[in-house]
């Protein structure tokens, strides 16, 4: 599969990725995923991708408290 942004071979990989869908940020484990290793651009599978909002809908998650660094973008 070729990176949709620069054209890179991408690698199949499985971990950690997030996802925002409507505003919401999800955090998704042990996902496999593709990432173009150039410019970081990383793709889910239709298939894993359709199971993912599957999920989504039928609210099978749990909910945690995760601490992101949050950065004001402000500048000038
Ligand atoms: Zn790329």
């Amino acid at each position: 599969m070729k990176c949709a942004a620069c054209h890179n071979e991408m690698v199949k990989k499985k971990g950690e990725i997030d996802l925002r869908i409507e505003e919401k940020l999800y955090l998704v484990r042990n996902v496999s995923y593709e990432e173009c290793l150039a410019c970081g651009e990383k793709i889910l599978s239709p298939k894993v991708s359709q199971d993912l909002f599957e999920k989504i809908r039928n609210r099978k998650f749990v909910e945690e408290i995760v601490k992101i660094p949050v950065l004001d973008g402000t500048y000038g």
